[in-house]
């Protein structure tokens, strides 16, 4: 009797850690209608499925983002956000011509997300963040945010990396390192290194040579070119920089900013964070 209650005990503990009460999907109704009267946030990871390279696989952006979104949670402090199951598609019409790319339309993921916020809505959350793993996704994730807000007055963020980013590139030694280079090649080596194959990284650097047309100068302005136009192997960057050293330097910086963000908008009491107060 008493082997059983221990065994009760310890089982009911493995299963928290290996199912964790901030993981929307694995809750129960009852469990989760109990959570929602505590927690108001929640974190939707948003990817992509696309060429990384001759180096790296398909799903870094989806992977990253999913991976980044439970961290964050997994450092925030009791009761942490709830994480979403991660969205894989996104707009990557710019890499097409690279096989194994996978795109999805604007208006596709615009009309995807905004369902999904409006039904958080619905559940009660009040602040959703969306935590963006693919740059190019961004505009049209702004747009669903904006439309969620528009209708459901809920408090919606979009983050690609900007929590970080000053200091990623502080990091480096690449100029415009935007796609499968010296950051990506770093942080899949740090998280998954059997499916990086260092022996096909490359150093295609882009010289944009121009402060606007720069993907990373302060002064750049939003432009849109595929891939195939500025590399030939898929890379943007110097992935041969890339080191598992870097990459665990970048979660590390990754992971704290973002959840510094999420726990700030997380204690902030929904009156405070500017949505309903006219
Ligand atoms: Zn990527």
């Amino acid at each position: 009797m008493k082997n059983l209650l221990i065994k009760q005990i310890i089982d009911a503990m493995k299963n928290k850690s290996k199912y964790p009460d901030y993981m929307w999907a694995t809750l129960k109704w009852p469990e989760i209608t109990e959570r929602l009267k505590i927690v108001d946030t929640a974190i939707l990871p948003c990817g992509a499925i696309e060429q990384h390279g001759p180096h790296l696989p398909l799903d870094v952006d989806y992977f990253d983002a999913n991976y980044m979104a439970i961290k964050v949670a997994e450092a925030c402090n009791d009761p942490k956000p709830f994480v979403l199951p991660p969205i894989p598609y996104g707009v990557s019409y710019h890499h097409s011509e690279f096989r194994g790319t996978i795109s999805i339309t604007n208006n596709a993921l615009s009309a995807f997300v905004y369902d999904i916020g409006m039904s958080m809505a619905h559940n009660g959350i009040k602040k959703l963040v969306i935590l963006n793993g693919h740059g190019d996704n961004e505009p049209t994730l702004n747009y669903a945010a904006q439309m969620i807000n528009r209708d459901a007055k809920i408090f919606v963020s979009v983050d690609t990396g900007e929590t970080s980013d000053i200091d990623l590139y502080n990091l480096i030694d690449t100029k415009n390192d935007v796609h499968a280079g010296e950051i990506e090649t770093s942080t899949t080596l740090a998280l998954r290194p059997e499916l990086v194959d260092m022996s096909k990284a490359v150093d295609e650097t882009l010289d944009l040579d121009n402060e606007y047309l720069d993907f990373t100068s302060v002064r750049g302005v939003n432009w849109y070119v595929h891939t195939k136009s500025l590399s030939k192997t898929g890379i943007m960057g110097n992935a041969t920089l890339g080191t598992a050293a870097k990459g665990e330097k970048m979660w590390e910086i990754m992971i704290r900013k973002m959840a510094d963000f999420v726990e700030t908008i997380k204690n902030t009491p929904f009156e405070k964070l500017f949505q309903n107060r006219y």
